[in-house]
């Protein structure tokens, strides 16, 4: 049976066959990992995946990009362990470095924007990070014996439920890198323009351009940047931001 993606972020599919079944466990965890593999692709990691006998559900690639390899209603084999691997939703990071192994703002965003259209759309309320297995973000390290998801994005977890949760409470929120630019896509994105929209900046992107930062939505912001007396270079950062949040108090 032909496959489909679950995420609408996902820009491409490699489909793996090492899963388990899921059922009768229903996926309440979210698992961030990193690939140990420096500037891979989400593809090139899938294709690595399909004949080393592993799979992730997903695999975020160095510059942000979301590959799918296994359907979410399958556990894939990423956790170490049956139990783990069908109550957990996972996916790779892939590193730009393997010193402190760290992965770049690009991949880090992709992850908070997937992090919450999972928790979106299978209900998973608030991404709650406690710092064990009890909350629904966890890491790897926790139910096996490994350093993922490695040292630098073991600090990030934190920033991962923060950010996460403002996509998941409409709240506006910068890309991590502190400005919006073209090319940039999630709901996030899909905020900010509703943002622009509401303010009369904007009127409202075409179909195949809602949650993604394409040249409508930087006429936009330019605008909004012209109108506010800020420099008109059509990256929504830090200055815009602070006019907006002005704006949102009311
Ligand atoms: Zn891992």
């Amino acid at each position: 049976m032909a496959r489909t993606k679950d995420s609408k972020l996902a820009t491409s599919a490699v489909w793996n066959n090492n899963y388990w079944l899921r059922p009768p466990i229903e996926p309440d965890k979210i698992f961030v990992h990193h690939m140990v593999a420096v500037n891979w692709t989400g593809v090139r990691c899938g294709e690595y995946f399909k004949h080393a006998g592993v799979s992730s559900n997903y695999g975020i690639g160095y510059k942000g990009d979301i590959c799918q390899y296994v359907e979410e209603k399958h556990g894939a084999y990423c956790q170490g362990s049956k139990y783990w691997n069908r109550r957990g939703i996972s996916m790779e990071l892939a590193n730009d470095s393997s010193k402190g192994w760290t992965v770049s703002d690009e991949t880090l965003n992709a992850c908070i924007n997937l992090v919450a259209d999972i928790a979106i759309r299978r209900h998973l309320g608030h991404i709650n990070y406690t710092g064990d297995t009890r909350g629904n973000l966890c890491m790897h390290k926790w139910v096996a014996n490994t350093g993922c998801p490695g040292p630098y994005l073991d600090k990030k977890f934190e920033l991962i439920e923060t950010e996460a949760n403002k996509i998941i409470d409409g709240k506006l929120r910068l890309h991590v890198r502190g400005y919006f630019k073209e090319g940039d896509r999630g709901r996030d994105v899909r905020i900010l323009q509703r943002f622009l929209r509401s303010q009369g900046y904007y009127k409202g992107p075409y179909k195949g351009a809602v949650g993604r930062y394409l040249s409508g939505t930087k006429r936009a912001v330019k605008k909004f940047q012209k109108a506010h007396h800020l420099t008109v270079d059509g990256l929504f950062g830090e200055e815009c931001m602070k006019v907006a949040e002005r704006i949102l108090k009311g």
